[in-house]
């Protein structure tokens, strides 16, 4: 995914529930977020969105996403 090319894709300021926000592209100005990769393990941990089955499901049922 390339930023800059669709006139309509501009930088994002993401903002966490813990404080952190970080510029990311979207279409929308601002997002909110409750866990980022500043301040929940899953993210930083060895695998990233990798195994999209298993692990990010389990995260999706506990966090009620
Ligand atoms: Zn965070």
């Amino acid at each position: 995914m390339k930023q800059g090319i669709h006139p309509e894709y501009k930088k994002a300021i993401v903002k966490c529930a813990c404080g952190n926000t970080f510029e990311t592209g979207s279409v929308v100005d601002e997002i909110k977020v409750e866990i980022c990769s500043e301040c929940h393990p899953f993210f930083t941990g060895k695998q990233k969105f990798i195994d999209k089955g298993g692990r990010v499901d389990r995260f999706k049922k506990k966090y009620g996403m």
